[in-house]
């Protein structure tokens, strides 16, 4: 079976992320951006399907030239090969957009099986996946935890409040994967050394047969208004008393120290 696996570059989330006020979007530092650990649960399904039934893997980011550096993590893992989209016309894409691109490129893989991650661990907004799935005209099969393929059929088990949901589609289908399905393997050396001869095949706007206007921030159809900085709340200070009255002397020496009394 061929699965496309949809992965994105993000920057590294132990890090602090920045936001550029004048365009309102994330500021991306190559040396600081990483495969997305939730598409790795994508990526590691995959692998697990394409073991057990044969055939190939096909990792598909669109991001700037530097996200072959997350399609390569992803290769290292074991996926067969990439496919990047990149051109600067693309930057400023919005959900919609990036799933408009993201199926030019399925569209003419004619997958079997589409995995995506329920949200990227950056923008989140969790709804490129479903684009995904009405773009390519695909049944979407969501937030499974456990995953199996016989033949033309996908059964998922999927949790809901107090239940367990079992779901079965006929491929092909797009399915979104949780942090409970797979625990993701960490490339090894041959892995890493494999990934480096591995292609990646580069896509412009002009290859995706897409016109300008509907991608990018020409196409989007959101526009971010503002970003605002969480403002930390400082932690509270707890005085226990000791059932004599000694909370009353910490207390007065906090007012004095704040200046208060
Ligand atoms: C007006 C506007 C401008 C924006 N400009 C930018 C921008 O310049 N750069 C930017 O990064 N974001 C930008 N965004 C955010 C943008 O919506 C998301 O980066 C992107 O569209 C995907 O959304 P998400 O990260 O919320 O994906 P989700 O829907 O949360 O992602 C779910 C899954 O979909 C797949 N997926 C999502 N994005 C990609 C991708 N690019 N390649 C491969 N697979 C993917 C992954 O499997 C991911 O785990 C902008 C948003 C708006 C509204």
């Amino acid at each position: 079976m061929k699965i496309c696996v949809t992965v994105k570059q993000v920057p590294d989330p132990n890090l602090p992320m920045q936001v550029d006020p004048a365009t309102h979007r994330l500021v991306r530092n190559p040396d600081q951006s990483i495969l997305d650990p939730a598409d790795e649960y994508g990526v590691e399904t995959a692998l697990r399907l394409v073991e057990e039934h044969g055939g190939e893997v096909v990792v598909i980011s669109m991001g700037p030239p530097t996200a072959a550096d997350a399609l390569r993590r992803a290769m290292a893992m074991g996926a067969d090969r990439a496919i990047l989209i990149t051109d600067e016309a693309l930057a400023g894409s919005d959900a919609r957009a990036t799933a408009r691109a993201l199926a030019a490129v399925i569209r003419d893989e004619q997958p079997d099986l589409v995995i995506c991650a329920i949200e990227a661990t950056d923008a989140y907004t969790g709804m490129v996946p479903g684009m995904l799935a009405e773009f390519l005209d695909l049944p979407q099969l969501t937030f499974a935890r456990q995953v199996a393929v016989e033949g033309q059929t996908i059964t998922v088990h999927r949790d809901i409040e107090g239940a367990t949901q079992v779901l079965q589609a006929q491929l092909p289908a797009l399915l979104t994967v949780t942090a409970s399905i797979a625990e993701p393997r960490y490339p090894s050396f041959k892995g890493v050394m494999a990934a480096k001869r591995k292609p990646i095949d580069e896509r412009d706007l002009a290859a995706l047969g897409l016109e300008a206007g509907t991608v990018g921030a020409a196409g989007a159809a959101e526009r971010v208004l503002a970003v605002e900085e969480v403002r930390e709340e400082k932690q509270g200070q707890m005085v226990t008393d000791d059932g004599a009255g000694s909370s009353v002397e910490a207390i007065v020496a906090f007012l004095e120290r704040i200046q208060v009394v």
